[in-house]
């Protein structure tokens, strides 16, 4: 069985040319598919009857299934999807007053392992599929709309996810083909039409795939820097010794010549006592100095047995202000979804590390 959902708009294309069928007719498919939402390729009426049987025959539209829907105090809603293999992954939903917003995965747990992330600790299992990154979004726009959802922001014949930002389980440019090839479904006017302002890439600094995704789909990118300086990166962020903070800042400079937004922005998740100190505001607004850029502080998310603290609201507004004073537009994230295990962060899934890394702890932090 292939998965219809697996096809962007020349793959697509691709197909029904094997299969002798006209090059219009792809395009009639994709649009059943991510605008009809439809599950069945039975449903897809104006295609031929012959076509739609040949193509019923092995063909399907089936996004990961739900193993777990919760829905919190503040509108926020967290799909669990099973994606076999004993892997979870997670989607979530959030509602703000002039968007709806999808936070979608990209791997079943992350190689990259960031001392203060969730995903990070369970290891990495795979990649996930173009059917099963895009079909988080298929599924919450026909969740959303089964149950009746009209939010204020959707227009007629739109779908309630305005907004898709990457920034679930996994390291995006870490699954580069795929995240491409379901990005490129997100932006299709046959498909979810949104406008690349509206998808966002989120990096921990893959400084290759950058320069890759600024030819191949250049999108908003947010680049999870958490440190000013190298040798506090380092251990936060280990691709940093790979790909050091001036090598990351120099490609998030040629990657804005193309990018549809004039800015980065720079995600710094604010643990306590460990890289939230006034004097590293200022040492961090020096190193951003020549990149156009916003930051976005992420109030640390904490999950079990975790080494790290929350710095307090002070400690954060205070290190906004440093930035601010030093001429940054640095905002704080509102924290959704806590309830529910849903904030930033704390996507943990279920997965099988089948990469049995060995654990480590983090002992020398906590200086400053
Ligand atoms: N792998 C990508 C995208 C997924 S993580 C990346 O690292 O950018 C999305 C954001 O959440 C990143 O900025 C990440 O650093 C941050 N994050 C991870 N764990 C967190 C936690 N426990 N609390 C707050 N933010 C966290
Ligand atoms: Fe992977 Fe991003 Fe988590 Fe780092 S923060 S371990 S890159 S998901």
């Amino acid at each position: 069985m292939i998965n219809l959902l697996d096809f962007d708009q020349s793959a697509m294309s691709a197909l029904f040319a094997e299969r002798g069928e006209r090059p219009f007719r792809a395009k009639q498919a994709l649009r059943w598919v991510h605008r009809g939402l439809v599950d069945r390729v039975g449903a897809m009426t104006d295609l031929a009857k012959a076509t739609r049987d040949a193509l019923a025959l092995d063909a399907e539209i089936r996004a990961p299934a739900v193993v777990r829907d919760s829905t919190a105090s503040d509108g926020t809603r967290k799909w669990l999807l099973d994606v076999g293999g004993a892997n979870a992954i997670e989607a979530v939903y959030i509602p703000e007053d002039d968007r709806g917003t999808l936070c979608i995965s990209s791997q079943a747990g992350c190689a990259l392992d960031c001392a203060f992330c969730s995903t990070g600790k369970q290891g990495f299992n795979r990649n996930l599929s173009v059917a099963e990154i895009i079909g988080q979004l298929w599924h919450a726009n026909r969740a959303l709309i089964a149950d009746g959802v009209s939010p204020p922001w959707v227009e007629q014949g739109r779908h309630p996810i305005t907004n898709v930002v990457m920034m679930g389980m996994g390291e995006p440019l870490a699954n580069f083909d795929n995240v491409v090839a379901a990005m490129r479904i997100m932006l299709d006017d046959n498909a979810y039409g949104l406008s690349r302002r509206r998808v966002t890439l989120s990096t921990s600094g893959l400084v290759p795939a950058i320069d890759r995704l600024r030819d191949a789909c250049p999108v908003a990118l947010a680049v999870s820097l958490h440190a000013p300086n190298d040798e506090l990166r380092d251990r936060l962020v280990p691709i940093n010794r790979k790909y050091p903070i001036a090598e990351l800042l120099a490609a998030c400079v040629r990657y804005i010549e193309r990018a549809p937004r004039d800015f980065v922005t720079f995600e710094y998740v604010m643990l306590d006592r460990i890289n939230d100190a006034p004097g590293q505001a200022r040492d961090l607004a020096k190193v951003v100095r020549d990149v156009p850029c916003k930051i976005n502080l992420i109030p640390f998310n904490p999950f079990p047995n975790t080494e790290f603290r929350t710095s307090s609201r002070n400690r954060i507004v205070a290190f906004q202000r440093e930035l601010q004073n030093a001429g940054l537009v640095a905002t704080i994230r509102k924290t959704r979804g806590e309830s529910i295990d849903a904030a930033c962060g704390q996507l943990a899934g279920r997965v099988q590390d089948r990469t049995k890394r060995r654990v480590h702890k983090i002992h020398s932090l906590g200086a400053h």
